[in-house]
């Protein structure tokens, strides 16, 4: 991995902005703080509001996972001593295991639309 000019650290050959002279073997991050990038182009670093969407997508995609987990903790450490609501809650909780790996992988088609969408 080749080392940027300005900023001295290590970045793969995506990471660099082609050209001679000021622009050789400077990174990204580097061209844009120093105003080098040529007009109109694109950059491949995320701006703000990218990485919110992208973190709020991977919450949406694994929140489920924890909910489950919670849920089985909970049942665990004093759920089943409950009459009736012991019960439902096992049936809910059995559902949502069962279900939630169905749906992850169902929707993992969606999920790498939507993450390359936000990518840039
Ligand atoms: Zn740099």
């Amino acid at each position: 991995m080749p080392v940027c000019r300005m900023c001295t650290q290590n970045y793969p050959n995506s990471q660099f902005v082609s050209g001679n002279g000021p622009r050789y073997q400077v990174c990204v991050r580097c061209a844009v703080e120093n105003d080098m990038m040529a007009e109109g182009e694109e950059t491949s670093l995320y701006s703000d509001e990218l990485v919110k969407a992208r973190s709020a997508l991977f919450a949406r995609r694994y929140r489920p996972w924890a909910f489950i987990l919670a849920g089985w903790i909970l049942f665990f450490s004093f759920g089943s001593g409950i009459e009736l609501w012991s019960n439902l809650f096992l049936g809910a909780l059995l559902i949502g295991t069962l279900a939630t790996p169905v749906l992850h992988f169902m929707t993992s088609t969606k999920f790498q639309a939507e993450l390359a969408a936000l990518s840039p």
